[in-house]
């Protein structure tokens, strides 16, 4: 059962290399659990058009993936060019706020619009201006209402709508602009799963999304992506406040030091462990792979990193949307992740411990799982919190088979690691949903006689439902 017993998620963002009917299915077969959509490229038709082939491609695959719409937060990008500018080193260069500023004075100096006007109060003389990536360096030399005077200090090619990234700037736009709002009404109608906010830079940022969510009446869980150092520096709070946090490495790695990413990754997942958050390990994770058929060495040790520190989920970005081999990297990334899980399964530590009641409940079932080498654990789960409440305490060998009577929720859990989530409609009686549960999956293979089943559901005793444990062998 290839895609299913794989503990950690695989998320593949959508792109040209992907987005035929055809290649999503083989995607889906593959094992990819979420589908991203990039909203900084995306029109709102193509994306009413990819979120129902998702769906359709579901069906012919026969699993039902989650969509994840990301969208773009407060980026501040240069103009349109109707040709590049090679910008030379030591070149003086004016990025413009005011349409039409440009070539102030009748002087040579090149320059692009760029589509934020308050910048030029947010940035002081000296900073960086960093562009496409970072690719291209420049220092701000000077400054007034309608110009940004900067030296190039790493000279490129500047072409149009790149990205801008101002390392350690405290940029005043709004975390959730005019276009977030428009693309997240797109997601909601068509029923997106989660949406990702990007460049959160506190947690208020993520209660703003979530009242927009609720006002509009949609479940979809938020993903916050962690990108710049307010991000860092607020980051208890905003993991607290957040359904799932992505360590969005590509903005990251360049609003902050280099050397501080490895630092912050681990933090970031070691707090989203503590508190039971699922957390995504984001970017350059097969980087090489856009043109090559093979990951370099360090990629392969870099996505077994991330699942030894027991992140969630891994993410795809250029490797599936523009890359010659996106199956290719999906494939990779499922034979790493399961053989790192492999040495993981002999390796068992004590389950962490949480204050809430329900948690230590859920701690003693992990226990109890960890007592038998053929054991599974079987939740009963309408709105996936008692399975991700099992899955925080990082059971290392037995499987979370998470049976829900909701679809939402089946496709939330695919963000979760160790979850696999199985649909059962309807729920009523506890012992006659355990029997049908148990039934269906002995006849799907997933379970077999002589199994030990650890079953995490309710009870009835008298007049109330209670949590119960209980440990049942497989006949
Ligand atoms: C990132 O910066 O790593 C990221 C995932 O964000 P985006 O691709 O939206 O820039």
């Amino acid at each position: 059962m290839p895609a299913t017993n794989r503990r950690t998620k695989i998320i593949a963002t959508l792109g040209p290399a992907t987005e035929s009917e055809e290649m999503l299915v083989k995607l889906i077969q593959g094992g990819v659990d979420v589908v991203r959509l990039n909203m900084a490229h995306a029109k709102h038709d193509w994306t009413r058009m990819i979120i129902r082939r998702i769906r359709a491609a579901s069906k012919t695959a026969g699993r039902e993936v989650a969509v994840m719409m990301d969208i773009k937060g407060p980026e501040i990008r240069t103009g349109d060019l109707e040709v590049p500018i090679e910008l030379k080193p030591g070149e003086i260069f004016d990025f413009t706020v005011k349409p039409g500023a440009g070539r102030s004075g009748g002087e040579e100096i090149r320059s692009v619009d760029v589509n934020y006007r308050d910048l030029v109060n947010d940035i002081k003389v000296g900073d960086t201006v960093l562009v496409d990536s970072g690719l291209i360096r420049l220092e701000v030399l000077s400054k007034d209402d309608a110009h940004i005077r900067c030296r190039v200090l790493t000279p490129g090619s500047l072409t149009s709508r790149r990205h801008i990234n101002l390392p350690g700037v405290k940029v005043n736009l709004p975390s959730f602009t005019a276009k977030d709002r428009a693309d997240t009404l797109v997601g909601i109608a068509e029923g997106v799963d989660f949406i990702a906010l990007s460049f959160v830079r506190e947690a208020s940022d993520v209660e703003l999304l979530r009242l927009f969510l609720k006002e509009n009446k949609s479940r979809a869980r938020i993903v916050a992506k962690i990108e710049d150092q307010s991000a860092i520096d607020n980051l208890d709070d905003i993991i607290r406040a957040t359904d799932v946090l992505m360590v969005a490495r590509g903005d990251l790695g360049i609003e902050v030091p280099l050397r501080e990413l490895p630092v912050i990754q681990r933090r970031a997942v070691r707090t989203c462990l503590a508190i039971g958050r699922p957390v995504i390990i984001a970017t350059h994770m097969l980087e090489s792979m856009i043109s090559q058929p093979m990951p370099s060495r360090a990629e392969i040790t870099d996505v077994a990193n991330a699942v030894y520190e027991q992140a969630d989920c891994v993410m795809l970005s250029g490797e599936t949307t523009i890359g010659k081999y996106p199956l290719e990297c999906v494939a990779i990334l499922d034979s790493i992740a399961r053989r790192i899980e492999e040495e993981q399964a002999t390796d068992i530590p004590e389950p962490a411990v949480f204050i809430q009641e329900r948690m230590k409940v859920f701690r003693a079932a992990v226990v109890l799982a960890n007592e038998f080498p053929r054991s599974l654990i079987l939740v009963f789960t309408r709105h996936g919190t008692n399975a991700a409440g099992i899955a925080a305490h990082r059971p290392p060998r037995a499987p979370i088979l998470a049976v829900t009577d909701s679809v939402e929720t089946l496709r939330h859990l695919r963000m979760v690691r160790s979850v696999e989530p199985y649909l059962l409609q309807e729920f009523g009686d506890p012992e006659a949903t355990i029997e049908r549960a148990t039934a269906s999956l002995l006849k799907q293979g997933r379970i077999a006689p002589g199994d030990k089943l650890v079953i995490v559901s309710d009870v009835q005793a008298k007049d109330r439902r209670i949590d119960s444990i209980q440990l049942r062998s497989v006949e």
